[in-house]
């Protein structure tokens, strides 16, 4: 392609609102436009770049032999409605209604298409001989979000590939659910993306086994718990400390208890202020209400309890905050002023509580604190639980080694979703002895305009975005110095003609432009090699060649100019393919 005849508006200027380095990238280089928050225009290059991306999932997901389908994204609601769907989105499924001849139709666009393809299933498949088997499909997604933000991370509507797997056993899930992790390393390695597999709950979805696929990012939403000294990865609420119950048996002596008035203090800041404390000396107290009975779940003030733990610390079905009525009842006291000493319901205390001496918490009065609390004396616990998020420092559930928290983007999830949908939407089959089961299933999503931006907000340096080979617009640019010179502009289209037939996706820089203006732009749009034609170097024989992330660019002979490009391509998708998991 020549520059002159395609669309590639850079931009000098950081955008004002674009916050992350995709966003800005992405948009300096020309890649996208916005319409509107939460919707991008993908331009020539960024298309481009979507394109190979989406080629990319599509090999990996036949090679794990999913089959390609494509489903409406126009949806009838009733679909939801039977799942339970329509009220586990609320707002973030975009739904609607149209009039058709005399009556109402009431729509949605889908957010993703478990009830489109199980409905779909239920009435083709009734006999076990029929399965297993995995469907996929790469198409737009629609979810309303209340904060579309971070320009093409967090959007409204997205291209995502979607696979679902049908299986008559756990041994064929299990079968199923590991082919398409197997395919998301792959497919990430060959994007060129550092990607980890981490632990995750299932979420609204249903089900229980889950990862998520994160790329480490310092702007990533998300908080991704890792160990430094083995593989151990999941996410904040999956995460596992490698704390052990304290013995509580031994007993402190300590400060006197006191009771101290806090009037209207109902803070940890504000009680750290008043009574010029820290957090790590008082006990957060909060009031659950677990499968209809109140418990009081005890953290460190510095801490924040993890609901998914406490759930299954209680092994409760249904959690939920208390509300008012419930902590006074419990309590005796407003809202904040809640504490262990005296409380009339049971505690659920975190590891790390029983090892505050002399800590400060509320006195279960109204206006009042407890100083000089110590467990045993003054509270009794049966035992400790591993029950807030993982921190910094925390001790790995698995080995030696100490957590660390990074942030990350997740560009893909693979669930093992069970029955859910199945039952609800009656997807079953008969097996060898004429019995009914229903369809035991899996989902799998990836998030395709998510690697773009992932490698963008990844991948660049001061002067732009550093592309993979793999997933670049083009591979190669060839820029002629001075296009009026009839010697440089024949031989760099020489080059063009001949990288071309060779199957290179090029582009040449024919505009009538200053070098530094056209190598600013080069470095910008990030295309991984460059060839650079000149009038001082064809007198000298030579042309030069440089990769992006190379600092010097190599000279040449202009004899082998061509062979040399193809040379570097070919070693560079060597030394990729080698990164690539089997
Ligand atoms: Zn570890």
């Amino acid at each position: 392609m020549r520059w002159t005849q395609t669309l590639i508006p850079t931009m000098k200027e950081v955008p004002a609102d674009a916050e992350v380095p995709s966003h800005q990238l992405m948009l300096r280089a020309g890649l996208v436009r916005q319409l509107m928050a939460g919707a991008y225009s993908y331009l020539p290059l960024g298309y481009r770049a979507l394109r190979k991306a989406e080629a990319i999932v599509r090999e990996e997901m036949e090679r794990a032999g999913a089959l390609e389908v494509h489903l409406p994204a126009l949806q009838p609601i009733d679909l939801f409605e039977k799942t339970g769907r329509k009220d586990a989105f609320g707002n973030v499924l975009i739904n609607f209604e149209v009039r058709r001849g005399d009556r109402n139709v009431h729509l949605a666009l889908g957010p993703t298409h478990e009830e489109v393809i199980t409905d779909l299933i239920s009435k083709l498949v009734t006999t076990y001989r029929q399965l297993p088997f995995t469907l996929f499909q790469i198409q737009t997604k629609f979810r309303n979000e209340e904060r579309p933000r971070f320009g093409v991370l967090r959007t409204s509507e997205f291209l995502m590939k979607d696979a679902y797997s049908f299986s008559t056993d756990v041994e064929q899930l299990d079968a199923a659910y590991n082919a398409m992790y197997a395919a998301y390393c792959r497919i990430y390695a060959r994007c060129g993306l550092e990607y980890l597999p981490v632990e995750a709950e299932s979420g609204p979805i249903g089900g229980d086994a889950s990862h998520e696929f994160m790329v480490p990012a310092g702007n990533g939403e998300d908080q991704i718990v890792r160990c430094s000294g083995c593989s151990y990865a999941a996410n904040m609420e999956r995460a596992d400390t490698g704390r052990q119950s304290v013995d509580i048996s031994a007993g402190a002596d300590g400060a006197t208890l006191t009771k101290v008035p806090t009037p209207g203090v109902t803070t940890i800041d504000q009680v750290c202020d008043l009574l010029h404390c820290d957090p790590q000396q008082m006990i957060k107290t909060l009031i659950y209400v677990a499968d209809g009975k109140p418990i009081a779940v005890l953290v460190r003030g510095d801490h924040e309890a993890n609901e998914g733990k406490v759930r299954r610390a209680l092994n409760a079905t249904s959690l939920e905050l208390a509300d008012e009525v419930s902590i006074l009842e419990v309590t005796g006291a407003p809202v904040g002023f809640a504490g262990p000493v005296g409380i009339r319901c049971p505690l659920l205390a975190d590891h790390d509580v029983a090892h505050i001496r002399d800590a400060i918490t509320g006195a279960n009065a109204a206006d009042s604190h407890y100083t000089g609390v110590n467990v045993r004396r003054d509270y009794d616990l049966d035992a400790t639980h591993d029950l807030r998020n993982a921190s910094d420092g925390d001790p790995c559930p698995r080995c030696e080694g100490t957590l660390e928290i990074v942030h990350g983007i997740e560009v893909g999830h693979v669930f093992k979703l069970g029955t859910k949908y199945s039952t609800s939407l009656g997807a079953d089959y008969v097996d060898e002895n004429e019995k009914r089961h229903p369809i035991i299933m899996g989902c799998y999503g990836i998030g395709v305009n998510r690697i773009i931006a992932s490698i963008c907000e990844t991948r660049y340096d001061e002067n732009g975005i550093v592309w993979p080979l793999s997933i670049a617009p083009y591979e190669v640019e060839i820029i002629p110095l001075n296009i009026a010179d009839e010697d440089v502009m024949s031989v760099a289209t020489r080059f063009y003609e001949e990288l071309q037939a060779a199957g290179v996706d090029v582009l040449m820089d024919d505009r009538k432009a200053r070098p530094g203006f056209k190598f600013k732009d080069a470095d910008l749009i990030g295309i991984p090699l460059r060839m650079v034609v000149g009038g001082k170097g064809l007198k000298a024989g030579q042309v030069e060649i440089k990769w992006r992330w190379q600092d010097n660019a190599d000279k040449v002979p202009v004899d082998s100019g061509a062979a040399e490009i193809l040379n570097r391509l070919a070693t560079q998708r060597e030394t990729m393919a080698a990164s690539i998991p089997d």
